[in-house]
C-alpha cells in the first residue's frame, strides 16, 4: 500500500461532494493521482459507461494510473454523472449516412463492410488495381444504391 498523499484522500470516509473548493488539489495544483485499483469509491471512468452513465460536462476530479504510469485515465464523479442520451432514428440514420459515404466505392457503389481508403485511393481495391473483394466484405452488389448513401 502506498502511502502518498492520494491514497490519504482515498478514505471513503471523505467522498468527493464539495465542488467549489478543490479539495484535492495537491500543493502543485494536479489531480491526484491513483493506482490501479486504489481509486477512492464513488469515482469512475469505465465502470460510467457500465452504468449507462456519462460526465456531462463535470471536470475530471482524478487520475489513475495504470500498468505502472503507461496507461492514465480520468475519474469522474459518479454522482455528478448524467444518463447518456439513447440513440434516436434520425441519429442512427445520421450514422448510417457517415459511414455509408466511407463504406461505399463511388465505382462500383458497392457498400462494404469496412472503411475505404477513399482519400489516397478514390475507390475500393477492386476497382484501383483489381484485387478481387471478397464476396463476404461488401453488403450490395455492383449497381444497387442504398437509400442512405443517395
Ligand atoms: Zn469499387
Amino acid at each position: 500500500m502506498d502511502t502518498t498523499e492520494a491514497v490519504a484522500a482515498a478514505d471513503p470516509a471523505s467522498p468527493p461532494a464539495v465542488r467549489d473548493v478543490d479539495i484535492y488539489a495537491t500543493p502543485t495544483g494536479a489531480l491526484p493521482v491513483y493506482h490501479g485499483w486504489q481509486a477512492p469509491k464513488g469515482l469512475a471512468r469505465r465502470q460510467l459507461r457500465e452504468r449507462r452513465l456519462r460526465p456531462g460536462g463535470q471536470d475530471p476530479v482524478a487520475v489513475i494510473e495504470c500498468r505502472g504510469g503507461k496507461r492514465k485515465a480520468w475519474l469522474y464523479e459518479i454522482e455528478r454523472a448524467k444518463p447518456i442520451r439513447p440513440m434516436t432514428f434520425a441519429k442512427e440514420l445520421a450514422l448510417d449516412k457517415a459511414m455509408a459515404a466511407r463504406q461505399t466505392c463511388p465505382k462500383c457503389s458497392r457498400r462494404y463492410y469496412h472503411c475505404l481508403p477513399l482519400r489516397t485511393l478514390g475507390s475500393c481495391l477492386e476497382c484501383y488495381d483489381g484485387t478481387p473483394a471478397a464476396p463476404g466484405s461488401y453488403m450490395r452488389p455492383p449497381g444497387e444504391h442504398l437509400a442512405a448513401a443517395a
